[in-house]
């Protein structure tokens, strides 16, 4: 698993570098989702600190018994979120990047509240506009990320989105870099697998690659 971060990392520094970009300014998410314990075991013995998931239960199952060994440990919700499992995805994660609707940003601000701990947010943007995919569509975006700061006083820090799988991904990750620095927001979270070195280019600062570093799942 040392390798394959290694090697992944490699690539990251690289594109940033191509980029005219500081590699510390981009972060490697490794999507556990899916993967076997040990794979996940072998990521933490070699260091790694930062992981998606996109399930609540599934990620409770898994890092509930790490966390107390692993205080450091940074969790990312990654995947659609219901409402009624925020306060449970406000218990476990450090991050939750799929927030894309009022009645969702109520509920974690009602699960903050209660729970006195506030992870950070991005609101997701459907930027292909696919009637099947989550996230605010791109022309509702300024008022909804308004919204989530004003109304909802959410710790927002950056927007994510997923490419439609049969588009030029390049297009999307330029998107969303017009919003989030229209917005005054730094993160971007965007780039997995198969584009990563490509949303390096247009700016992610957060990239999330699951098979490329664990394998298939
Ligand atoms: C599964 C998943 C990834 C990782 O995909 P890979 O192609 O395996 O790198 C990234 N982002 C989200 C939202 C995912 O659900």
């Amino acid at each position: 698993m040392t390798a394959a971060l290694d090697a992944i990392h490699a690539r990251i520094a690289a594109a940033a570098r191509a980029a005219g970009r500081d590699p510390a300014a981009v972060t490697l998410v490794a999507v556990s989702k899916q993967q076997p314990p040990e794979a996940v075991a072998g990521a933490l013995a070699a260091g790694h600190r930062v992981f998606g998931e996109n399930r609540v239960q599934e990620a409770q199952a898994r890092w509930t018994p790490l966390r107390p060994q692993h205080p450091d440990l940074h969790l990312r919700l990654i995947g659609p979120l219901q409402s009624n499992k925020a306060p449970e995805a406000v218990a476990l994660f450090d991050a939750i990047d799929s927030v894309d609707r009022p009645k969702l940003a109520r509920a974690l601000a009602d699960a903050v509240q209660k729970a006195g701990r506030a992870p950070q947010v991005l609101v997701q943007v459907n930027t292909g506009e696919e009637p099947q995919k989550a996230g605010v569509l791109p022309q509702d975006a300024d008022a909804f990320i308004a919204e989530v700061r004003a109304v909802y006083g959410l710790p927002l820090a950056g927007l994510m989105c997923i490419p439609p799988v049969d588009e030029e991904p390049a297009m999307h990750f330029a998107l969303l870099a017009q919003i989030a620095a229209r917005n005054g927001l730094p993160e971007l979270s965007m780039g997995m697998s198969g584009d990563f070195e490509t949303a390096i280019r247009f700016g992610a600062t957060m990239v999330r690659v699951g098979s490329a570093l664990f394998g298939a799942r």
